[in-house]
């Protein structure tokens, strides 16, 4: 089978399983398997695949099918221009949370000491302390496997991040100038509607805000103060129709000067306050 056989092959699979992209998605599977560029793809296109690389790209098209997300099947997705392993133990690092990172970024000065709650696959912590200079950064989850995928892409990425086991601050002593948490926020009855990849796959523990999505909002908004100093900032990702109610909470815990930020859909996305 040539490498254009292949690619047609696998498109049909997907598009027969009704996956969106399934073009894109299937040149994202050969490049991975067979390790090369989209340009060496086209120079290549008639030479015979080895079998070995059209079983293990079967294997992914298969898989893909059920609609498991094509970033647990190829172990990675880009993030700040970064690569981040993800395995079905950490919700997969989102393109909206870079206006997250970036926010914070601005705000940061050499020698500050900033938390990453609910770190997940530890997206938001190994970007900031690899793309900004001289901070100290923690970061925080309750799930000891999300910990390990986390500390595994930090080595990968080349960053000293400091790595807590806790449900939300229970295991936290210091205090910050920077907290920054993108929780899980998802209204427990909306994840049933869904696209499959995330309702059956990502981890529901990184999905779940409970009954009205807030349940993690109200905890940090209450204990976020007692870790940060005067005038210390807290940067949320928040969902589009929560901006009122998280800015509410921020107010109520005794953050002035709160904040929201749109995405570039002009959605509300981020929420951002400074604790008096
Ligand atoms: N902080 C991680 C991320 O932004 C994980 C978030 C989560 O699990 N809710 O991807």
């Amino acid at each position: 089978m040539t490498l254009n056989e292949l690619n047609e092959k696998i498109t049909s699979i997907l598009i027969e399983a009704e996956i969106k992209e399934a073009e894109i998605e299937s040149y994202y599977i050969i490049e991975a398997v067979l390790n090369i560029s989209r340009a060496m793809y086209f120079l290549k296109k008639n030479d015979v695949v080895p079998e070995d690389d059209i079983v293990k790209c079967m294997e992914i098209a298969e898989a893909r099918k059920e609609h498991i997300p094509l970033q647990y099947l190829l172990g990675k997705q880009e993030f700040m221009g970064l690569e981040f392993a993800v395995t079905s133990h950490v919700l997969i690092p989102r393109q909206d949370t870079e206006l997250l990172v970036e926010a914070v970024l601005k705000m940061l000065k050499p020698g500050m000491k900033v938390l990453d709650m609910c770190t997940g696959s530890g997206c938001i912590a190994i970007s900031i302390a690899k793309l900004s200079k001289e901070v100290e950064v923690t970061a925080v989850d309750v799930s000891k496997e999300a910990l390990a995928v986390a500390r595994k892409n930090g080595e990968e990425n080349q960053v000293a991040v400091r790595w807590i086991e806790s449900d939300l601050f229970e295991q936290v002593a210091d205090t910050y100038d920077v907290i920054i948490s993108n929780p899980p926020y998802i209204k427990s009855e909306v994840i049933e509607t869904l696209m499959p990849e995330v309702r059956d796959h990502e981890p529901r523990l990184a999905l779940d805000g409970t009954a009205d999505g807030l349940y993690f909002y109200r905890k940090i908004a209450k204990e976020a103060g007692a870790h940060l100093v005067k005038g210390g900032r807290l940067c949320l990702e928040i969902g589009y129709d929560q901006g009122e109610e998280v800015t509410e909470l921020l107010r109520e815990n005794g953050f002035l000067e709160v904040t929201i930020a749109k995405d570039l859909c002009g959605l509300d996305r981020n929420v951002y306050g400074v604790f008096g």
